[in-house]
């Protein structure tokens, strides 16, 4: 049976580190870090990563500030309001929660952010720092990923890792991050790859990061590799009060006693992506206020 590589425990130690961090400036008459957060529209799913978000900024002692904006936003007036917070010297970081609506492009609003300020690591220039020698702020979810790897020690270098899906956000940084940090072998899959089984058997380490529940079958995966399952669906479920349950790309029930290490979800990726928003936020603060 493998180890389950338990993201909520990390996150708070994390937490727990970053929180200490943020006494000892308190201590010393500095004011804490501040992330923004930019939240449009009512959706579910997203109204809940945002209050994750707000009760970890609570947990370690950041402030916050929620700017809330109707659907109907124009994309004119949401670039009016990332400008503000790029000059605004009491927030040391922000972010936009995706997804964005359909009349506003995500590649518009990403230009604009002021990379120092970028705690998801979504603007081109922290995503091209990933293969430099000093990487700034990485993007949070691949961050999360090699962050829970270090931590549990699981041996990277020279093995064969394999990630599935290859959006910007998720899976096109996870795979520079496990060549330049991981120092691995990096196949990258995505909705066009023939044969996908035929590349996933051979990976060591395996990402997933498509949305797709059980996309990820047992004969899929090799004896002992390690499986890292990034995917968070909604998948309706009557005997649940919220009426769904959270289910990832991978079969874990039955691809959990063949390998060595595997994550959960939920509790696996999520966690983390989380705490690398706080590290990432501790890291913008440092950067520009102290
Ligand atoms: P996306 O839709 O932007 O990208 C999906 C990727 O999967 C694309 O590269 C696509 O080509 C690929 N893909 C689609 N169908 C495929 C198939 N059948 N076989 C192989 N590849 C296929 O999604 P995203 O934003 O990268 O998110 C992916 C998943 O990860 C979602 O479930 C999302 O909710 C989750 N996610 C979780 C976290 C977290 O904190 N755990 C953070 C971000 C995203």
């Amino acid at each position: 049976m493998a180890t389950l590589l338990d993201g909520k425990k990390i996150a708070n130690e994390i937490q727990s580190e970053v929180a200490q961090r943020v006494l000892e400036y308190k201590n010393h008459n500095k004011r804490a870090p501040h992330l923004g957060i930019i939240l449009i529209g009512e959706e579910g799913a997203s109204n809940t990563y945002v209050n994750g978000k707000i009760n970890a900024c609570k947990a370690v002692g950041f402030e916050y500030t929620l700017l809330q904006f109707a659907v109907t936003i124009t994309e004119g007036k949401l670039l009016k309001q990332i400008e503000q917070l790029n000059k605004d010297d009491d927030i040391d970081g922000f972010i936009v929660q995706l997804p964005l609506p359909k009349h506003i492009s995500v590649d518009q609003i990403t230009t604009l952010i002021d990379s120092k300020k970028d705690v998801d690591g979504f603007t081109n220039h922290n995503f091209g720092s990933i293969v430099s020698h000093q990487p700034l702020l990485l993007p949070a979810t691949p961050f999360g990923v090699i962050e829970l790897l270090k931590r549990y020690k699981v041996k990277t270098k020279g093995k064969h890792c394999v990630i599935v899906g290859a959006s910007r956000i998720v899976g096109a940084p996870m795979s520079l991050i496990m060549v330049k940090q991981g120092q691995s072998t990096v196949t990258i899959c995505h909705k066009f790859t023939r044969d996908l089984a035929e590349h996933t058997r051979r990976a060591d380490i395996l990402i997933v990061a498509v949305g797709e529940p059980g996309l990820i079958t047992t004969d899929m995966v090799k004896s002992g590799a390690v499986v890292i399952d990034v995917g968070i669906t909604r998948v309706p479920d009557t005997t649940k009060k919220s009426g769904f349950r959270l289910s990832g790309d991978v079969d874990f029930e039955n691809i959990a006693p063949k390998c060595s290490f595997i994550t959960p979800v939920p509790g696996g990726v999520g966690p983390l992506t989380i705490a690398s928003l706080l590290l990432n936020t501790l890291k913008a603060y440092e950067q520009q206020y102290t």
